[in-house]
């Protein structure tokens, strides 16, 4: 089992982060297509699933806004640029412990591909998804 660090940051470069983790604790990129995904990030959001042990924000910390998007989730975002960057679902027991990280902030995604489409069922009426990459109308493990 080999530990990786994947890093990246928003779009003015004011911040950046790293997750690292071994291959089993950090998952494919999910692309969500829920309502609070689309308004925010303009588009479905996609996003590397990792330990929230293994994150950390290593420069421009206090230019991150938490904007809390439900009474059990926050979402992070650079504050000069708008870069949709994190989600922390805290207020979910099997969650509260990871943290997602958006797939367009990173630096070296390749080493993961997209695995799934969530919420699906709230997705856009102005895209088809056609890729081949499994759906699910809601979260696949509820
Ligand atoms: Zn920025
Ligand atoms: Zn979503």
């Amino acid at each position: 089992m080999s530990t990786e660090t994947y890093t990246g940051g928003c779009l003015c470069g004011t911040v950046k982060y790293e997750l690292t983790g071994s291959d089993a604790d950090i998952h494919g990129v999910t692309a969500c297509h829920c309502e609070q995904c689309r308004r925010w990030s303009g588009h479905h959001w996609a996003s590397l699933h990792g330990p929230k042990v293994g994150f950390s924000i290593i420069k421009g910390e206090s230019n991150v806004r938490w904007y809390q998007s439900s009474d059990k989730a926050k979402r992070g975002f650079c504050k000069t640029c708008g870069s949709t960057l994190f989600w922390h679902g805290f207020g979910y027991p099997s969650l509260k412990d990871q943290i997602d990280v958006s797939a367009g902030s990173l630096d070296n995604s390749k080493t993961r591909v997209l695995t799934r489409h969530i919420f699906c069922e709230n997705k856009g009426t102005y895209y088809q998804i056609k890729d081949g990459v499994p759906v699910y109308d809601r979260f696949p493990d509820s």
